[in-house]
């Protein structure tokens, strides 16, 4: 019996598609992000500690109180933002996680969602599921051919009395766009009159480069009150593979937020979170360090990079490099990583994917979070193009 469908339009993920083709071609794999160094050892040796030390049951639904606290305090020192640990903070597992469950918890049967393209991955089709339909609002591209931003008049076109949810995803992957304080306020305008909600996917809060900041939408009073802000600790710790990270909400979206989490996972790994809250309150100032480590990396792979004949803005943020190769290829951005990790031994990711309609023309995104030999390694093989 053929099965129906809920989501005949979806397939497996890019990311694991190229890393799957990087691991059966042998190529240096810069599609999928994930960092090719290890979480700080003080970090893993908690970790390991908790696990040898009855930290193995069960933990509360919303998160152990040490990590809760440990988030709260955090947010409040970098964002400005007083949360309540009880009812505002809730630990999850990984942001994916995060975002399914709050799109589930809010969106309904008809309502309208509002993602800006490129648009990561898993936003639709958690919005397909809920009954929502997700409109797509694409970035504009600047006059520097590389700087993406929020078309204002585009997204205020798009917003109506159905929409009941903004996805937005700052620092934004894959273009490693960063929003202002004037961005925020203008935001703030364009819902105020609107029942939207938003949710904020802010897995790489801590990677913003050349001495900006990132500003959560926690941080704007007037924003915060209708938010729902997703973290991960996977980017922040070099450890995607252990799927933790946090939501931040007000208590009346938090209550609404949990309803939906204690059934799609319960609890969250009990160890892990002993581990981090340990670390966090030993080592506050980690964050701190974050966006010069990555920095470094941006620089050293786009110095190497300038000796190719592809273009490039250094990107503003993530671990993430957007690659316009237009000057070596006419080729369709899918096709070409497909071609490069086949024949140059370099995957990437394709932009195209991200979009509803492609608009992104000639681009490819590299990941940067690789030892400096990888990133010189793949460079080179680029540079014969
Ligand atoms: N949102 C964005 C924009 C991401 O890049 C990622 C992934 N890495 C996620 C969400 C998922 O994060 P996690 O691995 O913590 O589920
Ligand atoms: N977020 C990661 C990326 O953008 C991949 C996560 C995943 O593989 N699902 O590459």
């Amino acid at each position: 019996m053929e099965v129906s469908s809920k989501l005949p339009d979806v397939g497996t993920t890019i990311f694991t598609v190229m890393s799957q083709l990087a691991t059966d071609t042998g190529a240096i794999n810069l599609s999928q992000g994930f960092p090719s160094f290890d979480p700080p050892a003080a970090l893993t040796d908690r970790i390991a500690w908790h696990l040898r030390h009855g930290g193995n049951q069960y933990a509360p639904m919303s998160g152990i109180v040490q990590l809760r606290e440990a988030i709260a305090e955090k947010t409040a020192r970098l964002q400005g933002r007083a949360v309540h640990s009880d009812d505002e903070v809730t630990v999850c597992t990984g942001a994916t996680e995060g975002l399914f469950s709050a799109i589930q918890a809010l969106v309904r049967p008809g309502d309208e969602v509002i993602v800006f393209d490129p648009a990561y991955d898993s936003y639709e089709p958690a919005v397909t599921l809920a009954g929502g339909i997700t409109q797509h609002v694409p970035l504009t591209i600047a006059d520097n051919d590389s700087d993406f931003c929020i078309d204002w008049q585009r997204f205020e076109d798009a917003i109506n009395a159905r929409t009941r949810l903004v996805i937005l995803n700052f620092p934004h992957n894959p273009t490693g766009a960063i929003l202002s304080a004037a961005d925020l306020d203008r935001l703030a305008d364009v819902v105020r009159d609107t029942p939207a909600y938003l949710l904020s996917d802010e897995v790489y809060e801590h990677i913003v480069f050349d001495g900006k900041r990132h500003l959560s939408l926690a941080a704007h009073d007037e924003l915060w009150s209708r938010s729902i802000v997703i973290c991960s600790f996977g980017k922040t710790f070099h450890a995607t593979g252990w799927k933790i990270g946090y939501c931040l909400a007000p208590a009346k979206l938090t209550r609404e937020f949990r309803k939906v989490h204690q059934f799609t996972t319960f609890a969250v790994s009990t160890p892990m979170q002993h581990g981090l809250a340990d670390y966090l309150q030993s080592e506050p100032a980690f964050y701190e360090t974050l966006s010069a480590f990555y920095q470094q990396k941006r620089d050293l792979f786009c110095s190497l990079l300038a000796d190719t004949r592809l273009s490039f803005e250094p990107s503003r943020s993530t671990f993430f490099q957007i690659v316009n190769y237009a000057t070596v290829s006419d080729e369709r951005d899918v096709d070409l990583a497909i071609q490069w990790t086949r024949e140059i031994g370099v995957a990437s990711i394709p932009i195209s994917v991200f979009c509803k309609r492609p608009f992104t023309g000639t681009r490819l995104r590299f990941c940067f979070a690789k030892d400096d030999a990888t990133l010189t390694e793949a460079v080179g093989r680029l540079a014969g193009l």
